[in-house]
């Protein structure tokens, strides 16, 4: 996570954050009144490439019986360059970047669960 810092009076600490949407940070510097809009980058923590691919996925729970149903959904972004998976998350999945060009990346996930 990048430091960050007021532009106007410098202060890093006494800063709150909004997310606004998912690469939009607004902050406000509650030290001095400045607000200000951050877009957070998303980059490849494999290979630190920026080329992503947005590939959201469900989120699946195990209700009665063997029905499983969505309960939401995480945003993960795939690799173009080194084929990584959820490569913006915790636990970032090597893998290959053939499989981002052809088909749908999703569908190749679900199958390897
Ligand atoms: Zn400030
Ligand atoms: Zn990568």
């Amino acid at each position: 996570m990048a430091i960050i810092a007021c532009p106007a009076c410098g202060e890093d600490e006494a800063l709150e954050g909004t997310r606004s949407d998912a690469h939009t940070l607004d902050v406000e510097c509650t030290a001095c009144g400045a607000a200000w809009q951050r877009h957070t980058d998303r980059r490849c923590a494999l290979c630190g490439s920026t080329d992503l691919k947005y590939t959201p996925r469900d989120v699946l729970e195990r209700s009665r019986g063997n029905q499983h149903t969505p309960t939401g959904r995480i945003d993960a972004w795939a690799c173009y360059s080194c084929g990584g998976r959820d490569v913006t998350g915790p636990h970032p999945e090597a893998g290959d970047p053939a499989d981002l060009l052809g088909g749908d990346l999703r569908e190749g996930w679900a199958r390897h669960r």
